[in-house]
């Protein structure tokens, strides 16, 4: 839970309102309140208007499904020797953000009477559109996405730091062109102009020293009927700004196209010493953790999905189209899936009451083993609560102390906790390179030596090299597992997975884990191979026998899946086919779309661009993950497209085309050059 915690100071005054002196504000979890507080108190005992008789100290729950994250902008620095040319470059950057009367705008300004807040103003007419003239549009509700203090810095940098918070907000608002700031404080002569158009400009001087009278403009264009909107975002919308750039640093005014532009988190910021934990709070710990993540641009949300998967969802009372989902085939809402379930769940109730091995076993279980194994080829099938309780489960039950087993540098996380859980030496290879596998196997011996891979890596979208695997562990004598989470349905011409997509006629892989919950639209996991071993793992593997049998919904959707799979091997064609055609699309856009499977990724490098460029995606409808570290290496951040059979060709064309134009404009976003050649390097 975050809170929002404003500080308000003033004075009395003989005749009349208060004059205001100080406020600031911050956002915070409950255990950096205290600390923050009494640090608030101080800057407003401590401020160069002078002492306030009053200080308001006031702390308000967020709602946090409400708070928006946005990029901070891109900062600059200008110089000047003297105030009025400060304000000559601010009329020139004024211009540039499309105010056509620059001057008119300080002007009124500088001859305004002091507000609380700022003045709301049309950019084309300078009509005053605030509700109240006398108090001005307050932009309120925000902080930096990191732990907040008193950032260990000098006055001007806190200046700083407030200043280029509150222009993120203000320059994400509606139909805000531009802002222009004069402080009030008498000591703080720098000021900024700040624009969606070109970020955020610091100007050394707008003001000769000892003055104290400022202000704010926002400047308007859009319609009458929409400033409503945008006083409620300035005032009510709690903003987080991600990534605020450190104070750019005074360039003589003439370099002042963007040298000092690229923003980078803040080193001081890492290391912030405010906020010393309360030692009666003990989720002090959680909270420090989960400040560190924000401002790391790692914390994670979860949308939530109004509509069952489909081509087009229900998300925050909009239809977006839907790119980011493993129900590849479209059928985790089929009706004859869903009516599946309900058979099945009906028949058999909600839950099974007891693990398999107890009571908890139904035919509904044996028939889905026996066509499991039937449909890929394999002898015999168990079933798991999870594709990530089957790897779990499957690798301790094969390996543990003495032995070895050799992983996939990629491979999926429940791939990696197998690995650990089991205790064996655990060897990565390279990514997909057999060259290197065959090198590890020559130099590392054990009792039982095993390879595991996935079959279609989960977030490149590029497909195991079989063929190769097969025979280095051949001449190593390696086990071999492959996980078909992402391949089972989608890859091989009839969606029966690797060993189909390379035809292979010879022995295949030993053992092949998988997932129900992918392109088969249920839930669940399973395991598939020599019925000896899926015997063996009814007895040794933990996860199968210590979690309760599958229950019947999930079992009976997946029949009903798999039926239509085998009888349909059109939806895989057609599957196939949006990728193939995704991926061209891509290329004509000049992005790179590796990988053959129904995952696409679009490499963004830089956490911040693939978060941006996600957002953009969705401003314009589409709903695309953002994957960044931990399920990919720092700076290897993309966005992953997963394909449906039931995309149309207008959908997949409007997602190439948007997701080329989301990634160069996040680019633009941070600074960075169009295209990043580093962005590819993944570990
Ligand atoms: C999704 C996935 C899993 C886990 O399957 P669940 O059924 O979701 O637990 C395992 N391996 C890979 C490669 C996956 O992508």
């Amino acid at each position: 839970m975050r809170y929002s915690i404003r500080m308000r100071a003033s004075r009395a005054v003989a005749h009349g309102r208060p004059e205001h002196i100080s406020g600031a504000e911050r956002i915070t979890g409950l255990a950096g309140a205290p600390a923050l507080a009494r640090d608030l108190a101080r800057r407003a005992l401590e401020h160069g208007k002078g002492r306030p008789d009053t200080i308001h100290i006031t702390l308000e729950e967020l709602d946090d499904a409400a708070i928006l994250r946005v990029p901070a902008l891109p900062a600059r620095a200008l110089d000047c020797a003297s105030a009025a040319e400060g304000l000559e470059l601010a009329a020139g950057l004024l211009r540039q953000a499309g105010v056509p009367d620059p001057g008119a705008v300080i002007a009124l300004l500088l001859a305004s009477a002091p507000l609380r807040g700022a003045m709301l103003v049309d950019a084309d007419t300078l009509e005053r559109l605030e509700p109240d003239r006398e108090r001005g549009v307050r932009a309120t509700l925000m902080d930096m996405a990191l732990p907040a203090g008193d950032n260990g810095g000098a006055e001007g940098k806190r200046h700083y730091l407030e200043a280029a918070v509150l222009a993120a907000k203000v320059c994400h608002a509606p139909h805000i062109i531009a802002e222009l700031c004069i402080s009030d404080d008498p000591d703080y002569v720098t000021g900024y102009v700040a624009s969606p158009a070109f970020g955020y400009a610091r100007i050394a001087r707008l003001k000769e020293p000892g003055i104290p009278r400022g202000g704010r403009v926002f400047l308007y264009r859009g319609p009458r009927e929409a400033v409503a909107a945008t006083v409620a975002f300035l005032e009510r919308r709690p903003v987080l700004v991600e990534n605020v750039p450190p104070p750019p640093a005074f360039a003589a005014s003439g370099s002042a196209t963007g040298a000092q532009a690229a923003p980078g988190p803040d080193p001081n910021h890492t290391t912030d010493p405010a906020q010393p934990a309360d030692p009666a709070d003990k989720w002090a710990f959680v909270e420090e953790r989960l400040d560190r993540l924000e401002a790391e641009g790692l914390y994670r949300h979860m949308d939530v999905l109004e509509s069952p998967p489909g081509p087009r969802v229900r998300h925050a009372g909009r239809d977006l189209l839907l790119l980011a989902s493993g129900d590849y085939l479209g059928l985790a809402a089929d009706t004859r899936v869903t009516a599946g379930a309900a058979r099945a769940l009906e028949s058999f109730g909600a839950g099974c009451g007891g693990s398999r091995l107890t009571t908890g076993t139904l035919p509904l279980h044996g028939l889905l083993e026996r066509r499991l194994a039937a449909f890929g080829g394999s002898e015999a099938a168990l079933l798991f609560s999870s594709g990530y309780a089957a790897n779990v489960g499957l690798l301790p039950a094969l390996c543990g102390k003495g032995d070895v087993i050799f992983s996939d540098a990629l491979n999926h996380a429940s791939i990696i906790d197998g690995c650990r859980l089991s205790g064996a030496a655990v060897v990565i290879y390279a990514h997909n390179d057999m060259a290197d596998l065959d090198r590890l196997a020559r130099q590392h011996a054990g009792r039982r030596r095993l390879v595991v891979s996935d079959a279609v890596f989960s977030m490149d979208g590029d497909v195991a090299d079989l063929p190769g695997l097969l025979e280095v562990a051949a001449r190593h004598g390696l086990l071999t597992v492959l996980d078909e989470a992402h391949a089972l349905g989608v890859i091989g011409r009839t969606g029966r997975g690797i060993v189909e997509h390379f035809g292979l006629t010879g022995a295949g892989p030993d053992i092949f884990t998988g997932s129900l919950s992918k392109a088969l639209g249920a839930d669940g996991g399973y395991v598939r191979g020599p019925a000896r071993v899926t015997e063996y793992l009814r007895h040794g593997g933990r996860s199968f026998v210590f979690s309760t049998a599958l229950s019947p919904a999930p079992v009976g959707a997946a029949l009903a899946a798999l039926d239509i799979l085998r009888a349909e091997p059109r939806r895989v064609a057609r599957l196939q086919a949006n990728a193939a055609f995704f991926r061209a699309r891509l290329k004509e856009h000049g992005l790179e779309a590796p990988g053959e499977s129904a995952i696409v990724p679009l490499m963004a490098g830089d956490e911040r661009v693939a978060v941006a460029a996600a957002r953009h995606m969705r401003e314009s409808g589409i709903l695309i993950s953002a994957i960044r570290y931990p399920t990919v290496a720092r700076g290897a951040a993309r966005l992953r497209a997963a394909l449906r059979a039931d995309h149309g060709h207008a959908d997949l064309v409007l997602a190439a085309d948007e997701a080329a134009r989301a990634l160069r404009t996040a680019r633009a976003d941070f600074g960075l050059p169009p295209a990043d050649e580093g962005s590819r390097t993944r570990c």
